[in-house]
């Protein structure tokens, strides 16, 4: 990959051991980066930095009974006027406390009292990471998050009824930078990026707010240039939103396709705006319907695939892959059951 250089330079703290006995941290001076017009700057490691990146995955770090008390840098919404619902962006500053990799999700508790347990704190709500391990400020001290905000509308006035509303979710979208946080975690392992094989081919399935974890891997791959992992193989996004208004991160992701196309595939299904062959609403299964054949032949030579988001997006995929499969003369279930041995099939739904 061509990456341009006007470095310049800027001091980081990146973790080392991450193995739940220590969370020491080392300065590392001398990282330069590149300007992108389309998004932040590219981060380059140099070599001193080689040895940093942590070996093992952060685990739990934190737990519910001892969460990490975090500040919030900023909440931006992130949608246009005409999208439904709000979606927002939101810099967690965790000073270097709460280290992650890509994919990984961190827990939020909210402030207040557990309604189903008075006296007792809110349960753990987990939100993917949004950002890579070195966080949007390329410092390894901050995580993003990319929140919907839960809305309850009464299914028979239809009307907003603010006393249902989610708790977790407008806690984090109506906060203020300064705020605290209470967060656990990292957790999760499914979604982690997998990087021996740097010309992998990654084809990643997103609805909504479910791009998070993709965000975190893209910027890894196209954003920051670092020591251990040059991407060079195949990420092909699959997005599905409402309209145009709902998209999430689309300058970044359109920025990457201008810069790699060979390396970047971008394809998105915009239910309320655009119809499908059918001439139904377009879904994210219809994307991958049209592109069936070269999806197909991409898992068959070991393509990763995830999927994430909302749970109600599986069994239309699911519906889609079994019929195509068929349609080829094959048989889902085997293949399915061969995805997961090989482990290419990654699947975060909530
Ligand atoms: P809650 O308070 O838990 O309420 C849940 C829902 O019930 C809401 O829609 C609320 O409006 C409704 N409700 C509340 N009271 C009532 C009532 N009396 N009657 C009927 N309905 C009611 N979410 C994201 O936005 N982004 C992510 O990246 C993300 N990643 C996730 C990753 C994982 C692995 C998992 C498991 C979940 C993830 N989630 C993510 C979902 C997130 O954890 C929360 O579930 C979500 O934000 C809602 O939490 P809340 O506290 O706002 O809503």
């Amino acid at each position: 990959m061509a990456l341009s250089t006007t470095p310049s330079q800027m001091s980081v703290a990146l973790p080392t051991r991450i193995d739940g006995s220590s969370r020491s941290m080392i300065k590392v001076q001398s990282i330069s980066f590149t300007d992108k017009s389309w998004g932040p700057p590219l981060l380059r490691l140099d070599s001193k930095s080689r040895s940093l990146d942590p070996k093992e995955t952060p685990l739990n770090l934190f737990r519910p009974k001892e969460p990490y008390t975090a500040t919030i840098v900023s909440v931006e919404r992130i949608v246009g006027p005409q999208a439904p619902g709000e979606t927002c962006h939101i810099v967690i500053d965790h000073d270097g406390n709460v280290p992650y990799w890509e994919g990984q999700s961190y827990g939020v508790i909210p402030p207040g009292e557990n309604p189903k347990k008075p006296g007792a704190p809110h349960n753990v709500r987990l939100y993917s990471i949004a950002s890579t391990r070195y966080g949007d400020s390329f410092d390894g001290k901050t995580a993003s998050l990319c929140v919907r905000r839960a809305i309850y509308y009464d299914p028979e006035t239809g009307k907003e009824d603010p006393s249902k509303a989610g708790v977790c979710s407008n806690f984090l979208c109506n906060a203020k930078p300064g705020d605290k946080v209470k967060i656990t975690g990292p957790s999760g392992k499914v979604m982690l990026l997998p990087e021996d094989d740097p010309k992998a081919t990654h084809i990643m399935i997103a609805t909504g707010t479910g791009v998070a974890p993709y965000r975190g891997y893209l910027r890894r791959m196209f954003m920051e240039n670092v020591p251990n992992f040059k991407f060079d193989g195949l990420a092909w996004l699959f997005l599905g939103v409402a309209n145009s208004d709902s998209l999430l991160y689309d300058e970044e992701f359109a920025g990457y396709r201008k810069d790699y196309p060979e390396n970047f595939r971008y394809d998105k299904a915009l239910s309320r705006e655009e119809k499908n062959k059918k001439g139904g609403k377009m879904y994210v299964q219809d994307k991958i319907e049209e592109y069936s054949d070269e999806i197909f032949k991409l898992l068959d030579n070991g393509a990763h695939i995830y999927f994430c988001g909302l749970k109600g997006m599986m069994p239309g995929i699911q519906d889609t892959l079994k019929r195509v499969a068929e349609e080829r003369g094959e048989s889902w279930e085997q293949k399915l059951t061969q995805l997961r041995k090989n482990k290419q099939w990654h699947v975060e739904v909530y």
